[in-house]
């Protein structure tokens, strides 16, 4: 899956005030690409990621998901589209805290046409589970954990429904780094076995080293993009510059 974004900006308005939060950015995701999106705090990742998986929708400019324009699309089938092709890992892990650690994996499953309890997605759930480490808090809810097993749970919530396109904000920023090793060779096992691509923002080395493009934002503009050697007036570096800068 592709998803494109073309010309897309981002205006909040805050009273009299506005934020650019996007400002015509021009940009792709294509299938089982590895890619960092880097870039200093308010420039405007999380929005970006947000537009990308239709969870917020653009003041200028186009989304497509394979070549199909999003805004022509009713309410209904944009939901069911992101529910079946897009898997978020948020900042802020959005769990529901009345479920338990399996029942919030297993929640997206039950959504849209799927609607399915089968023996195969309990035992994938159960792998994910104990891929991310938790097989022991499998009945846990999420006040019974800590940060980085929310967090763990996040990521496995953002995989079950092994989802065409990943769109991660900072997913391993609360986690030791045995568990984010655990976890990258993970994504990294199914950016190559199910050609799923990943969007990340983070600041991690480990993820960003294993990136194949890092694409920097700032001010609601990318400013660089080794793919399509897009750089605004900035002179072109090469990537393992750009990488190292990325982590400041
Ligand atoms: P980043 O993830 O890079 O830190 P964000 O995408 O969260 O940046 O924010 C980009 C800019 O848009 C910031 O100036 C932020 O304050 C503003 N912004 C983000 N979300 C909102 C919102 N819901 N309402 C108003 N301003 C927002
Ligand atoms: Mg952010």
């Amino acid at each position: 899956m592709k998803i494109r974004l073309e010309n897309v900006s981002k205006e909040y308005n805050l009273g009299k005030t506005k934020v650019r939060a996007l400002d015509n950015v021009n940009f792709q995701v294509d299938e089982q690409e590895f890619i960092t999106i880097a870039g200093p705090s308010g420039s405007g990742k999380t929005t970006l990621l947000n537009v990308l998986g239709c969870l917020d929708t653009p003041s200028e400019g186009s989304v497509y998901f394979d070549d199909k324009k999003i805004s022509d699309l009713s309410l209904a089938k944009k939901a069911d589209l992101r529910n079946e092709k897009i898997g978020f890992i948020f900042q802020s892990f959005n769990l529901i805290p009345v479920l338990s650690v399996y029942e919030n994996i297993e929640l997206p499953t039950l959504i849209g046409h799927k609607k399915t309890k089968s023996k195969e997605t309990r035992d994938w759930i159960m792998h994910l589970i104990s891929a991310v480490g938790l097989e022991n808090r499998v009945k846990h809810r999420p006040d019974e954990l800590s940060g980085g097993q929310r967090q763990r749970v996040a990521i496995a919530r953002a995989l079950v429904n092994k989802p065409a396109c990943i769109l991660a904000d900072e997913p391993t920023a609360n986690l030791d780094s045995d568990t984010s090793f655990m976890i990258l060779e993970l994504l990294q096992q199914l950016n190559r076995d199910e050609k799923t691509s990943f969007v990340f923002c983070t600041h991690d080395v480990d993820i960003i080293s294993q990136c194949s493009s890092v694409v920097r934002i700032k001010d609601g503009q990318i400013v660089s993009d080794p793919r399509t050697q897009q750089s605004n007036g900035q002179p072109s570096v090469k990537e393992g510059v750009i990488i190292a800068d990325a982590t400041v």
